[in-house]
């Protein structure tokens, strides 16, 4: 507001979540909209030991938590160490940040102004590029940086990353069963309560005859039983 550049730091869980942490200070918006220029968000992972950590494969168990597809990882980066002297067995020496980075658009300072949900500005800062620090992590793990498991220990999750995790999800699942059509029960067939299995005799042939069952009606019967009559049964 008056020209001067100030640096500051916030305790937030994300750098979108700064905004509304400022008006729960009593920062009016518009206020934060005349001076806000920039959010950085930064949490802090180990590195793994230059000395003991080799390649490794990812744990399936961290991957699932992670929203993770293991078919789409490159694991040929991830690197995780057993420990040794040099990194006091605890397989990490050093650590390295995680960032995301808001800046503050027009169009995020109509949402402040208007005093849209924490939500809603998260959802813009990812439409105007923002990655998440899960995301830099993750990227920083498949190059050997950090490991999966800090990743997963020091980032909160990524909405954008659980949905598109559950996405991928829904398309493996087979897809719901086509719903039955229920079909009318069969119609009786129309019997001839005369019909008999026995076999005509020659003089007299049946007026009646079924090629479906064979079934023949006494010569005797004249009642119309529905089936065609050929001239000659066989
Ligand atoms: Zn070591």
């Amino acid at each position: 507001m008056t020209g001067h550049l100030v640096l500051s730091t916030l305790h937030t869980n994300d750098a979108p979540a700064a905004v509304s942490r400022l008006i729960d200070m009593g920062v009016e918006p518009f206020l934060i909209t005349s001076s806000l220029t920039l959010v950085v968000g930064q949490r802090l992972a180990r590195v793994p030991c230059s000395k003991c950590s080799e390649p490794v494969e990812a744990d399936p168990r961290t991957l699932e938590l992670l929203g993770l597809d293991p078919g789409q990882v490159d694991e040929a980066g991830l690197r995780s160490g057993p420990g040794c002297g040099f990194c006091a067995q605890t397989g990490y020496q050093g650590r390295l940040g995680l960032f995301e980075v808001v800046k503050v658009t027009r169009k995020l300072r109509e949402l402040i102004v208007g005093r849209a949900t924490e939500v809603a500005l998260k959802e813009e800062a990812v439409a105007g590029g923002m990655r998440s620090m899960r995301a830099d992590g993750l990227a920083k793990a498949l190059a050997g940086r950090t490991t999966l498991e800090e990743v997963l220990r020091v980032t909160p999750p990524d909405p954008d990353l659980a949905r598109r995790a559950s996405r991928r999800a829904g398309a493996q699942s087979p897809p719901p069963a086509q719903a039955q059509v229920p079909q009318p029960p069969p119609r009786p067939r129309p019997r001839c309560s005369s019909w008999t299995t026995t076999a005509p005799s020659p003089r007299s042939p049946p007026p009646c005859w079924s090629t479906a069952t064979r079934w023949w009606r006494p010569a005797t019967s004249t009642r119309a039983c529905g089936w065609s009559s050929p001239s000659t049964p066989t």
